[in-house]
């Protein structure tokens, strides 16, 4: 018994200070347009600070570089040690089929215990591959690190909000951006910039076709500081245009949907807000015509500031605003766009 103690020890004791001292985090940054750091990105390196580990960024494309130098020269991160970039224009399209490969290399060579993404569209398609090739479930839309491997995520739409153990040696996280304030600017002399060799080629057929991209000169939905969204009672796609846009212009707002706005054909799907939408936390969100159904607070209850006009007082959208206007939108609406803009 003694004997059989005596071999085991070590091995524990050895097994725990490896956990202890050799984790680490490798986090995927995106890149803007512009080649700057993605604002998700941001928040995810906030989110990343808090496994208290050293980081290791990784970031890809032909603006890789550019968005290394931004956020060794822009932005403060405690734990990031350095950034590694796979700077070629192939990975531009962020196919999560040309993605993957080099992500499952990177940690299946190296020490990692974390791999964390943000919850952007990439984020979402990249993880579960990863996860099914590395066979390790992914803990998504983390909103709380509590520590290295307690982490708290919402489930059934937002309504339980459940606090979970991760178990696996290298734990996969997708982070919920808004539930997370970015890092704020300095600069990171110290941090290293590493080019990354030797891109795994995708296995999988497919070509990227074209890219199709929305353009808009309001502020990036899931980033904007007020919103305003329109529900099914703006009826057409003229009317929500009509009514909104002065509203969102005066507040210098993003403009968002409900589900139903959007399968109506009101608005492009890229406004959706929702459980099946984008998830935003602005310091103000108006509400307009908008119900109030479980799928669609999932995506914006946690807004700082609510306002809800509509003219059903039973509404459930009057749950959670801090303010409430009982009445028609079409008479509210211009009347409180003239009052905002004296
Ligand atoms: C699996 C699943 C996922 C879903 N995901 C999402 C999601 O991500 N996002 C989402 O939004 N929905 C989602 N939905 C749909 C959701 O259940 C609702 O159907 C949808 O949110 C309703 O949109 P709405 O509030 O615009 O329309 P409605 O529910 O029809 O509400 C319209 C509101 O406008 C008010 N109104 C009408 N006329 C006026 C007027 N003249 N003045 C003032 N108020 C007026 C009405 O009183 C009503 O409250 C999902 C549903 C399912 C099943």
């Amino acid at each position: 018994m003694f004997k059989s103690l005596v071999t085991v020890l070590p091995k524990i004791v050895k097994k725990q200070f490896f956990q202890r001292n050799c984790a680490s985090t490798l986090a995927f940054i995106e890149s803007s347009k512009d080649g700057s750091v993605s604002r998700s990105s941001l928040s995810l390196l906030a989110a990343a600070q808090k496994l208290s580990n050293p980081i290791t960024a990784v970031i890809t494309g032909s603006q890789a570089e550019k968005t290394a130098q931004a956020l060794k020269s822009s932005y403060a991160c405690n734990n990031l040690e350095k950034v590694v970039i796979f700077e070629d224009p192939k990975l531009d399209t962020c196919l999560p089929e040309e993605l993957t490969p080099l992500f499952v290399k990177l940690l299946k060579n190296n020490d990692y215990s974390h791999f964390v993404v943000s919850n952007s569209s990439v984020g979402k398609s990249v993880l579960p591959r990863v996860g099914a090739l590395l066979d390790v479930q992914p803990v998504c839309e983390v909103t709380v690190i509590k520590d290295p491997k307690t982490f708290v995520r919402p489930i059934y739409a937002g309504n339980i909000i459940s606090t979970i153990e991760c178990p696996a040696e290298k734990k996969l996280l997708s982070i919920r951006a808004s539930a997370f304030t970015p890092i704020m600017e300095g600069s990171m002399e110290s941090v290293a910039i590493e080019k990354g060799t030797d891109i795994p080629p995708s296995d999988l057929d497919v070509i990227w076709v074209k890219t199709l991209l929305t353009k808009s000169e309001r502020p990036e939905l899931t980033s904007a500081e007020n919103v305003v969204t329109g529900g099914r009672a703006l009826k057409d796609k003229k009317t929500f245009e009509e009514l909104l846009s002065p509203l969102a212009d005066v507040l210098h707002a993003a403009m968002g949907a409900t589900r139903a706005s959007v399968d109506n054909g009101l608005c492009d799907n890229s406004l959706q807000i929702g459980q099946t939408g984008k998830v935003v936390a602005p310091n103000l969100y108006i509400a307009v015509g908008v119900s109030g159904a479980v799928q669609h607070l999932a995506g914006m209850k946690d807004s700082k500031v609510i306002v809800a006009i509509n003219n059903d007082p039973d509404a459930p959208i009057f749950n959670v605003a801090d303010y409430g206007l009982q009445g028609d939108l079409y008479k509210i609406v211009p009347e409180l766009t003239e009052k905002l803009r004296r």
